[in-house]
């Protein structure tokens, strides 16, 4: 039998579903180091998540940043289960205003007042021009397409896409020996990289010789 409930019971079940997108409000954590970069990972526009307005995955409209999972799953790299969340004083503003028993505030949030990785970085940041090199020459646009027709696409979409493939990991692994990034810092900066997003479609990537093939 459900039952029903109209305050926080803290058992943590949003938690473990996923961190949240960060807003406007949450730049102030950010800045004072409350949320630190290594706690990020950006959602570029174009890439597939699960909107709660439609209850569906679709492309995101706006860049996002959330908290990272924990590990290979989502939940919040904060939520410890048993204790709860261990930045409680400091969590976000979604997290705040989530009421699982009342969705209005929170749905109301969706890709709105959402904050990306310029409005984080600073306006000098080195790496600032070269997100935007990343974004240019590999987008992630394009992905529901890729889902809805994988098994029809022609050979030369087939070689468009190996090709922004390739691009990227060659663009992300000379960045990080540039900047000596870490591998939570690449996954706030540019993201997952294109062959994750496409792994859940059944395309995967595997090394052979120097080269890196692509399984349709
Ligand atoms: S908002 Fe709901 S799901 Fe989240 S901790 Fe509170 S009672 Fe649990
Ligand atoms: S920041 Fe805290 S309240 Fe928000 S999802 Fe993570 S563990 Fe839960």
């Amino acid at each position: 039998m459900d039952v029903e409930i109209s305050s926080c019971k803290k058992c943590g079940n949003c938690c473990e579903k996923g961190g949240p997108a960060l807003h406007i409000p949450d730049l102030k954590s950010i800045k004072n180091g409350n949320i630190p970069i290594s706690s990020l990972i950006t959602i570029r526009k174009g890439e597939l998540v699960h909107n709660p307005l439609v209850d569906r995955i679709k492309a995101t409209t706006v860049e996002l940043v959330k908290l990272v999972g924990t590990g290979r799953t989502w939940d919040c790299c904060y939520y410890k289960p048993g204790t709860g969340c261990t930045i409680y004083e400091h969590r976000p503003h979604a997290c705040r205003v989530l009421k699982c028993w009342d969705t209005g505030e929170i749905l109301a949030l969706v890709e709105k007042d959402t904050l990306d990785r310029f409005a984080i970085l600073e306006k000098d940041d080195p790496l600032i021009p070269i997100i935007r090199e990343h974004e240019r020459i590999c987008p992630c646009d394009g992905l529901e397409f890729i889902q809805a027709n994988r098994t029809t696409l022609s050979a030369n979409k087939k070689a468009e896409i190996e090709k922004i493939i390739r691009l990227d990991l060659r663009f992300r692994s000379r960045v990080i020996n540039d900047f000596g990034l870490k591998l939570n810092e690449e996954m706030f900066y540019f993201g997952r990289p294109i062959f994750q997003l496409l792994s859940p479609f059944g395309v995967h990537i595997y090394e052979s010789g120097d080269d890196i093939h692509v399984k349709w």
